[in-house]
């Protein structure tokens, strides 16, 4: 039995990427929010340091989930680190600040999201922004979110552009500006040597605020409902069930694991998969927990001729967005460099060393998100079935070739030792779609378990209220109809902002 009830204007749940921008905005028109987070107060050292990320995956302050076997990677669990504390994954992300093609979002709208096109969807992103440079057509200057450029690169990030260059990739100052296929410098949401995160950027500065209530290391169970309606959330916090009741609307902004876990918990979901679990029906939207896909990444990595230099930045630097096919309209791969031995499973990790990775960011495969239970502390099962379409598995394989062309460029003879993944017994193409199944993981930008459309699919409409229930809306990277072709922190930012618009009905 809930012990205690309290009601706030908006009950948000989850204080990642879009729900502390949320949280601001609703804060700023003068409303009353309750935010309810799963995680702590963000107060880790390794969040605040740029270079503290890779000690953050797998620890405590990471949900750290492990995917279904993958049938077309060789039948492999991959590890998908999530933030569990205040602002999510953008606190123990990579800092990478960029936005998408713009055909991403005009995409969206053809597909039923009217409002979502690019042209509606820039001014949201500058709102957002300040950045370094000042304004200009393509950023913002005055927003909550810091973003800069990578002040002193390091030798090795400037080795990847320079290799790039050299065969044949145009340079690029600024991906989020007029053009973004070619090789450059990543610009990063640091200010100061230090992270910001949506929470630290856009929540912590008005945690004083009366209206603003937080509850952290608090696991919301479900939604409560009164007929059709959405009136708050049961939540666990201290050992006890609690309900936090909306005056207003409920928000979801768990991410896209939690948003339509807790959406399948709550009743609203394909009824057949309720059903089987145990779970009664509220609504049958059987959308919830379809079209899971990420950006896939795969890395290749280099044994450096000896200790690489410091870096004084986020350690994921320098970027190229390149095409698999020349005659596609827009890249759809994305390889990372890092100065640092990004693993590889099943494959040496040499002591010193750095990581050219073949990203691939326009994926046709599609997987699930289903509940392995009915008690919401048992993780949902998340299958993406990477790899199921073949042209993945092949965009793929281009990108490996890429990366090992620019890894073998004379830029790198300096730092080269050996590659030891693939490594030089990979000599075919069969053998690299072999190391592609062997290897592949994700660049952590899961999306799309709650789309949003016009269908009798979609979850959400384009106005991010789910179907069937009134005074509920989902904001968050769940409700990406397809994946932006870019690291996903900005873009889900911009949800957070166009979701006050919509609930302050502004847009
Ligand atoms: C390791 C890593 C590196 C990345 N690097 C980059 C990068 O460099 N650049 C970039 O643009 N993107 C990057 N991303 C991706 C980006 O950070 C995410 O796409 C984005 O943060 C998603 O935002 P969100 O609001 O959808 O979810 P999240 O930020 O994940 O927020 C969801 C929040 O909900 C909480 N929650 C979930 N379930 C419940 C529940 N039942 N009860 C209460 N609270 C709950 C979670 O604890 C979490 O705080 C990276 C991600 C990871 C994991």
């Amino acid at each position: 039995m809930s012990r205690e009830r309290t009601e706030h204007d908006y009950v948000v749940v989850g204080a990642g990427s879009s729900g502390s921008v949320l949280v601001r905005r609703l804060l700023d028109a003068g409303h009353s929010v309750h935010l309810i987070e799963a995680g702590p107060a963000d107060e880790e050292p390794n969040i605040h340091s740029p270079q503290g990320w890779p000690m953050m995956l797998a620890g405590p302050l990471d949900w750290s989930v492990m995917t279904a076997p993958q049938q077309h990677a060789r039948d492999r669990r991959l590890f998908w680190p999530r933030g569990r504390v205040l602002g999510g994954s953008s606190s123990l992300n990579g800092m990478i600040y960029i936005r998408g093609h713009r055909s991403d979002y005009d995409s969206w709208a053809y597909h039923g999201c009217p409002g979502w096109d690019w042209d509606s969807v820039l001014p949201l992103f500058k709102r957002s922004e300040d950045h370094a440079d000042g304004a200009s057509e393509w950023h913002g200057a005055g927003g909550p979110l810091p973003v800069s450029r990578i002040a002193e690169p390091h030798p090795t990030a400037a080795a990847f552009v320079e290799g790039a260059i050299g065969l044949g990739h145009e340079h690029i100052d600024d991906f989020n500006g007029e053009r973004m296929e070619g090789v450059g410098f990543n610009h990063a949401t640091i200010r100061g040597g230090r992270r910001m995160s949506a929470w630290q950027s856009f929540a912590a500065p008005v945690l004083g605020n009366a209206r603003l209530t937080v509850t952290t290391e608090a696991l919301v169970h479900r939604v409560v409902t009164e007929g059709e309606r959405a009136v708050g959330v049961e939540y666990e916090h201290g050992g006890e069930l609690h309900t936090a009741r909306a005056g207003a609307e409920v928000v979801l902004s768990a991410g896209v694991l939690g948003s339509a876990h807790l959406l399948l918990l709550s009743g609203i979901g394909p009824a057949e998969h309720l059903d089987q679990v145990g779970i009664s029906v509220h609504t049958d939207l059987p959308g919830v927990g379809e079209n899971l896909h990420d950006h896939l990444l795969v890395s290749n990595i280099y044994e450096s001729t000896g200790p690489l230099p410091q870096g004084k930045a986020n350690l994921l630097e320098s970027q190229l967005f390149a095409k698999s096919d020349p005659r596609m309209p827009v890249p759809d791969l994305q390889p990372l460099f890092l100065h640092l031995v990004y693993p590889a499973e099943g494959y040496p990790q040499p002591e010193h060393g750095y990581t050219i990775a073949p990203g691939l960011v326009r994926p046709l495969s599609r997987g699930t998100i289903r509940l392995a239970s009915p008690d919401p502390a048992t993780p949902a099962v998340a299958d993406p079935n990477v790899l199921a379409e073949r042209q993945d598995l092949e965009a793929l394989v281009d990108a490996v070739e890429m990366c090992r062309e620019i890894g073998a460029s004379a830029a790198f003879d300096e730092w080269r030792k050996a590659e030891v993944a693939p490594g030089p017994q990979a000599r075919t193409r069969d053998d690299l779609r072999d190391y592609v199944r062997r290897a592949v993981g994700t660049y952590h930008h899961q999306v799309g378990t709650c789309r949003m459309g016009s269908d009798s699919e979609a979850v959400v409409d384009p106005s991010l209220r789910v179907r069937g229930v009134s005074g509920l809306r989902v904001a968050d990277a769940s409700i990406m109809p397809s994946v932006p072709s870019g690291n996903t922190n900005a873009p889900s930012i911009m949800v957070g902002e166009k979701a006050a618009d919509l609930l302050l009905r502004t847009s």
